[in-house]
């Protein structure tokens, strides 16, 4: 089971790896087309790849399927279930007793019937602070409920805005509260390694811990205003089906300069992960698109171009001269990516890129534009 699952992990790290490189040659090779058109932005370096370190493994996780780990019902005891565990030794393996609080029960319980879902075989084992946790799954088929002709929603996802829709709402944000939260968290882990440092110089043996608890609620805080965002989000656009987009390592580091490297892998990632499981969860349409130059294209005259965006709120075709904020022209843009054929075919950014720019040059005809 380790093996197998360490494998997995050892895979997805190659495949996050080999996108990160593609995304970076992207940018390469956009930083180099900038160079030889000599519209360089003032400042803007060349991008340098940093190789990946490798993951080490920080906290046990065991994975386990049936033929490790059985959950059985009890009926001999005041116990809920049976955790059993296989083990090396032949026909010994450890028994643990799970007892279920009411809110577990209740989350397993089917409320149409009644009765307890059938729990999949395979079951989760995650060692924390305080011990064990069991993790138990079911699964649930819920029908895509949205007529095929519903209205698209375009949502982009960010920082300032956790959610923006095309039709231009916001939804939750990281700054304020949340970016004081984080601030605060940082000095007291400055001031605590600070003292650490100070109190080993001193030769004091018992030094204070170096576990960031309140870190830890903060990210958990984050996920849950992500979450509530999301939700609001799905309840005021009911009868309509949805469009985002894919989140590649580049469009992260792109949104989420602001933030240290661990709020960002906690939280930008979560936010179309919950877009797909509010979705699924209510039988609803959500479409996931490509999210090269969603940000810099323009959502009237499709002419792309990094300078469209005079700073990180603002929108401001270089073209036509259309306005908006950036976050809603982004939104815009993907909201039209629904079906679009021809983007969803292009290979790589410098096909989205010229396939862009041919639209805007037949948008320049329509339009007389000089
Ligand atoms: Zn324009």
């Amino acid at each position: 089971m380790a093996i197998q699952q360490a494998a997995g992990i050892a895979q997805s790290w190659r495949t996050n790896r080999a996108q990160a490189y593609q995304d970076y040659l992207d940018d390469l090779l956009d930083y180099h087309e900038h160079q030889t058109e000599g519209t360089l932005e003032e400042g803007s370096q060349e991008p340098i790849w940093k190789e990946w370190d490798v993951p080490t493994l920080r906290q046990t996780c065991i994975q386990a399927n049936a033929n490790v780990a059985t959950l059985e019902p009890s009926h001999d005891s005041t116990f809920d279930y049976w955790l059993q565990i296989s083990t090396l030794e032949f026909r010994k393996p450890l028994l643990v007793p799970v007892k279920l609080a009411a809110y577990h029960k209740e989350q397993i319980t089917d409320p149409k019937t009644g009765k307890v879902r059938k729990l999949n075989t395979s079951v989760q084992l995650n060692k924390r602070e305080d011990g064990w946790w069991l993790t138990l799954s079911y699964d649930e088929t819920i029908k895509v409920q949205t007529e095929p002709d519903a209205p698209v929603v375009g949502i982009d996802v960010g920082i300032a805005n956790f959610v923006t829709t095309s039709d231009g709402k916001h939804y939750g944000t990281f700054h304020g509260k949340l970016r004081e939260r984080q601030k605060r968290d940082r000095e007291k882990r400055r001031r605590k390694a600070k003292l650490r440092k100070c109190l080993e110089k001193k030769g004091v043996q018992k030094l204070p811990s170096t576990s960031n608890k309140s870190g830890k609620r903060l990210i958990r805080h984050v996920r849950q205003e992500i979450n509530r965002a999301v939700n609001q989000c799905f309840k005021e656009h009911q009868g309509c089906q949805f469009a985002y987009e894919h989140l590649s390592v580049a469009t992260m580091k792109h949104k989420a300069r602001a933030m240290n490297a661990y709020m960002r892998a906690a939280n930008l990632a979560h936010l179309p992960e919950q877009i797909a499981w509010n979705a699924a969860k209510r039988g609803v349409q959500a479409t996931r698109v490509k999210s090269a130059y969603s940000s810099q294209e323009c959502s009237m005259c499709h002419y792309v171009d990094r300078a469209n965006r005079p700073n990180q709120q603002t929108f401001c075709c270089r073209v036509c001269g259309y306005r908006a904020h950036a976050d809603l022209n982004a939104a815009m843009n993907i909201q039209r990516r629904v079906g679009d054929l021809a983007l969803q075919a292009c290979k790589d950014r410098k096909a989205v890129k010229s396939l862009l720019m041919q639209r805007h040059e037949a948008w320049r005809k329509q339009h007389g534009w000089p």
